[in-house]
C-alpha cells in the first residue's frame, strides 16, 4: 500500500484565466485552448505529469494557489518584484507589455483626453496597476471588472471609454474581429511572463515546468505553439 501517501505526485491542479486570448479561453465546443495551455500541456507530456485545469479567472487563480487549492498558475502572469514576495516564478516564456485600448473614432488621442471620463481594468493585472497610478494624473475614473471580457463589452457599450490589458490580448480581440478597436497611445512597460507557484512549494513542479521550456524552445515545439495562435 502507498502509505502515507496522500497525493497522487505525477498530477498536478494549474489554475488559469477564463479568457485571455490568445494564451487561454474556451472555444466553441468548451474545449480550453490557447498559448498557455498548450505549451503547459506540452510541458506536462515532455517530463512525465498530467495536469488537472481549473479554468477560474486571473485573481481567483492567484488566490488558489496561495490556498493551496492549485499546485501553479499559467494565466499570462507578469513576473514582477512585488509579486515575487508571494510566488516563485518560472523562467520567462512568453515578453509582454500593457496597452490603452480605445473604440475606434472615439476620438481619444492620449491619455490625456481622458479627463473626467472612465476606463476599466481587470482586477490584480499589470492593466489594473498601470490605470491605477496615473488615475490622479490624467482625471479619470477607473472601473474594476473580474474578467476581460466584460472591459470589452464596456467600451463597446460606451459604459467605458477605454480599457487598459496586455497589448497582445487586446490586438488579438482586434484580428479576431470581436471588436473595432485601436490603441491610440503606445505600449507601456515591457515585462514577461512567468508559470507560478506559491513561494517555497512545488519545487518540484517549478523545475519540471523549466527543463520542460527549455526542452521545447530546442526541439521546435515551443515556436510551433507560438506560431499556431500568433500565425
Ligand atoms: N499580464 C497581466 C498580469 O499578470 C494580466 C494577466 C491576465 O489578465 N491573465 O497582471
Amino acid at each position: 500500500a502507498a502509505c502515507g501517501q496522500k497525493k497522487d505526485s505525477n498530477k498536478f491542479i494549474i489554475a488559469t484565466d477564463t479568457a485571455f486570448v490568445p494564451f487561454e479561453w474556451k472555444d466553441g465546443k468548451g474545449k480550453l485552448t490557447g498559448i498557455d495551455i498548450d505549451l503547459m500541456n506540452a510541458i506536462a507530456k515532455n517530463q512525465g505529469f498530467t495536469v488537472e485545469w481549473k479554468s477560474i479567472g486571473f485573481d481567483a487563480s492567484m488566490t488558489a494557489v496561495e490556498a493551496g487549492e492549485a499546485d501553479g498558475m499559467i494565466a499570462g502572469m507578469t513576473i514582477n518584484d512585488s509579486r515575487k514576495k508571494k510566488y516563485d516564478f518560472s523562467d520567462p516564456y512568453y515578453t509582454s507589455s500593457v496597452s490603452m485600448a480605445t473604440a475606434k473614432g472615439s476620438g481619444i488621442k492620449s491619455y490625456n483626453d481622458l479627463k473626467g471620463k472612465t476606463v476599466v481594468a481587470k482586477t490584480s493585472t499589470s492593466g489594473f496597476e498601470f490605470a491605477n497610478a496615473n488615475k490622479k494624473k490624467y482625471g479619470y475614473k477607473l472601473e474594476v471588472v473580474e474578467e476581460s471580457s466584460i472591459m470589452y463589452q464596456k467600451v463597446k457599450n460606451g459604459d467605458a471609454v477605454a480599457l487598459f490589458e496586455d497589448t497582445p490580448v487586446i490586438k488579438y480581440n482586434i484580428a479576431s474581429k470581436q471588436v473595432n478597436f485601436e490603441l491610440p497611445t503606445g505600449t507601456e512597460g515591457k515585462f514577461n511572463y512567468g508559470f507560478a507557484v506559491y513561494k517555497g512549494s512545488n519545487k518540484e513542479l517549478l523545475k519540471k515546468f523549466n527543463a520542460g521550456l527549455k526542452a521545447l524552445k530546442e526541439n521546435g515545439e515551443y515556436d510551433k505553439i507560438l506560431k499556431k495562435y500568433l500565425g
